[in-house]
């Protein structure tokens, strides 16, 4: 308990999956955490369950391809914190599977908007704050995938955003500890977990029965992630427990690239 006591931390698409394995975990170790997602019902079914647990954590409206936005959820922390020291660029989507002469334009532009854009914004801002007044110990950590690492047939624009995001994460990463910032910056590559999202991707397999026998096979492990698997990596990222980790990335993926 308590790893990141203290700290405020801002998680972005924390209204359910990832986002949200990742917020309670920090809000229960003791951070407190701002909630940041287009959907504002599930956002707020969140906060009180933080609430409820003895945690703290506000809730923000925030699209994470807009600037405007993301300007306005960073002032509102200025004013109301002061300091922030943890941003999670959580957000994503994927769209459905497509043979790259298939592919339009405008898959591909929204893909790459949410999860690259998004991610950019939210860093660029992130760091404005973090590196205002009193330096912090800040840590930014970026969910890529492990489709940012490796090819997966049919999903060209969602790879090519999370291999984006890992490479950016380096750069930044480098950028902020030359100028001596204290701010980290790292990746994390979550394979194949239990969500919304994936539920979505596996119905492209008729027989859900088959779906799922195929996507447990996929991981050497024999089975899918849960997203507290990926909480806790982000957890220890966040924590000044990694504080000479920088510019890395993390891979949690139950042995999925590593055969
Ligand atoms: P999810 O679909 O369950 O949740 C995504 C959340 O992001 C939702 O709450 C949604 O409202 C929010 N969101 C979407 N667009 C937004 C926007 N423009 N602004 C603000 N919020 C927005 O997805 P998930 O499975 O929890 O995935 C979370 C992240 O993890 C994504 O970046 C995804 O690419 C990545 N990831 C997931 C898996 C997996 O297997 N689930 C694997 C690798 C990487």
């Amino acid at each position: 308990m308590g790893r990141v006591a203290g700290k405020i931390a801002l998680v972005t698409g924390a209204a359910r999956g990832l986002g949200e394995a990742i917020a309670c975990m920090l809000a229960r170790e003791g951070a407190t955490v701002v909630l940041a997602d287009l959907d504002e019902k599930a956002g707020k079914r969140i906060q009180r369950k933080i609430k409820a647990e003895g945690g703290n954590a506000t809730f923000s409206l925030l699209d994470v391809t807009s600037e405007e936005n993301w300007a306005r959820c960073m002032a509102m922390i200025n004013r109301r914190f002061g300091e922030f020291h943890i941003l999670v660029n959580c957000a994503g989507i994927n769209v459905g599977r497509s043979f790259p002469s298939d592919t339009t334009l405008s898959d591909w532009r929204r893909v790459i908007s949410v999860n690259l854009d998004g991610t950019f914004l939210g860093t660029k801002h992130a760091v404005a704050l973090m590196s205002k007044g009193t330096p912090v110990n800040g840590s930014i950590i970026n969910i890529s995938s492990v489709m940012g690492l490796v090819g997966f047939a049919g999903i060209g624009p969602y790879s090519a955003s999370k291999g984006g995001v890992r490479l950016y994460s380096k750069s930044v990463a480098i950028s902020c500890a030359e100028k001596m910032l204290n701010i980290r910056v790292n990746s994390v590559h979550p394979g194949f977990i239990e969500t919304q999202l994936l539920r979505q991707g596996m119905k492209s397999i008729e027989d859900p029965v088959e779906a799922e026998r195929i996507y447990n096979a996929l991981q050497p492990v024999g089975h899918l992630g849960e997203p507290d698997d990926i909480a806790y990596g982000v957890l220890y990222l966040a924590s000044d427990e990694s504080k000479f980790v920088t510019g890395t990335e993390l891979i949690i993926d139950g042995g999925y690239t590593a055969r």
